[in-house]
């Protein structure tokens, strides 16, 4: 349920409706909106509790929320959220541009990215230091030696720094090195890693499983924000279906759809995506054309040395042009970099 506050409701009146709602057994998140402040009341709904809330002073009234997410959904929060952690501003009108390599390979290769990110006008710079890899004989990342190139990164370029986080028992240490935890695709319904991730301060990008449903996605966020975290942007990174000429196929129309579900910020990945490195600059512009809010992207100093999925990271000269055509974009759609 929704309880929406009259506009003129007091900081007191708020805070006794939510401690009414925690008295009824319920989770209370309280979200201050534009015009109206509101409480989602979390948990499982009984009868009388419509009514008995109703009747509570500063109330104008309580709604049911109809979507299956809850802290996620627009009917709690109509004005989207925008995610901003450092040089990163994801969301409300800001189109953030995380670019980097797949993987940390060496100090040398990673502050190459950094600075070409940096001079092309990027926000934040991606690496993987904990790989996930579909064979346990591949390349699995630097670890936390990989965070700490990358930390060093952020030093000299003040980048904010995006990696993924593999493991529960990881979390806290790659937090302390992050400034965005990425869920991976293939750990998007690991429930206990998200509500570990709900408890940190980092922001958290969420990537859609290959075979995840949009309800499925954002009921993955809602682990997150119903930890406390609302830090959460979502990732649409391809999924898998009978096409074979891309290495995912790559929905453009989640974009449109979840700005109309969900107040929070949508990334896409053009490079897991489309898995060719040549498909890339024409999905992240179209991308931009209908107002994403974020892009994420694979560049490489030396693509074919890559140690990981060269054949769809960028060298520096197609990022260039690409990162103008995406702000040229940006402008032309009203949002700024
Ligand atoms: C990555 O970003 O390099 C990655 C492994 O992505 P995904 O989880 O989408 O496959
Ligand atoms: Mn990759």
């Amino acid at each position: 349920m929704i309880v929406v506050m009259e506009q003129d409701a007091t900081a007191d009146q708020i805070q006794h409706m939510a401690e009414r709602i925690e008295s009824l057994g319920l989770k209370s998140h309280v979200i201050h909106g534009t015009e109206h402040t509101v409480i989602a009341a979390i948990g499982e709904k009984r009868e009388h509790m419509k009514e008995s809330l109703e009747s509570g002073a500063g109330v104008s009234k309580v709604v049911p929320i109809m979507a299956p997410y809850k802290i996620a959904s627009r009917e709690v929060k109509p004005e989207p959220t925008c995610v901003s952690v450092g040089s990163l501003s994801v969301g409300g009108g800001k189109l953030g541009v995380i670019a980097g390599p797949c993987s940390v390979e060496s100090e040398e290769q990673l502050m190459e990215c950094a600075h070409a990110v940096k001079a092309a006008g990027g926000t934040a710079l991606r690496g993987g230091a904990f790989k996930p890899r579909t064979s346990p004989y591949s390349f699995q990342g630097l670890k936390e030696e990989g965070l700490k190139i990358l930390a060093a990164a952020r030093e000299e370029t003040g980048l904010s720094i995006v990696t993924e986080v593999l493991a529960t028992d990881d979390v806290d240490m790659v937090a302390s090195y992050a400034d965005v935890l990425q869920i991976g695709a293939r750990n998007m319904q690991n429930y206990r890693l998200l509500e570990a991730v709900g408890n940190v301060d980092s922001a958290v990008l969420l990537k859609r499983g290959p075979s995840a449903s949009m309800d499925e996605l954002l009921l993955a966020a809602e682990y997150i924000l119903n930890e406390g975290n609302q830090n959460v942007m979502l990732c649409e990174r391809g999924i898998r279906t009978f096409e074979g000429h891309t290495r995912f196929t790559l929905p453009l129309a989640s974009v449109t759809y979840l700005h109309h579900k969900t107040h929070l910020p949508i990334v896409i990945d053009p490079s897991h995506g489309t898995g060719h490195a040549y498909m890339v600059p024409d999905m992240a512009v179209a991308a931009a054309a209908i107002k994403t809010d974020g892009l994420i992207i694979e560049m490489h100093p030396r693509p074919d040395e890559a140690f990981s999925d060269g054949y769809q990271s960028l060298d520096f000269d197609m990022f260039n042009e690409t990162m103008s055509r995406i702000k040229s974009m940006a402008n032309n759609v009203g949002m700024t970099i």
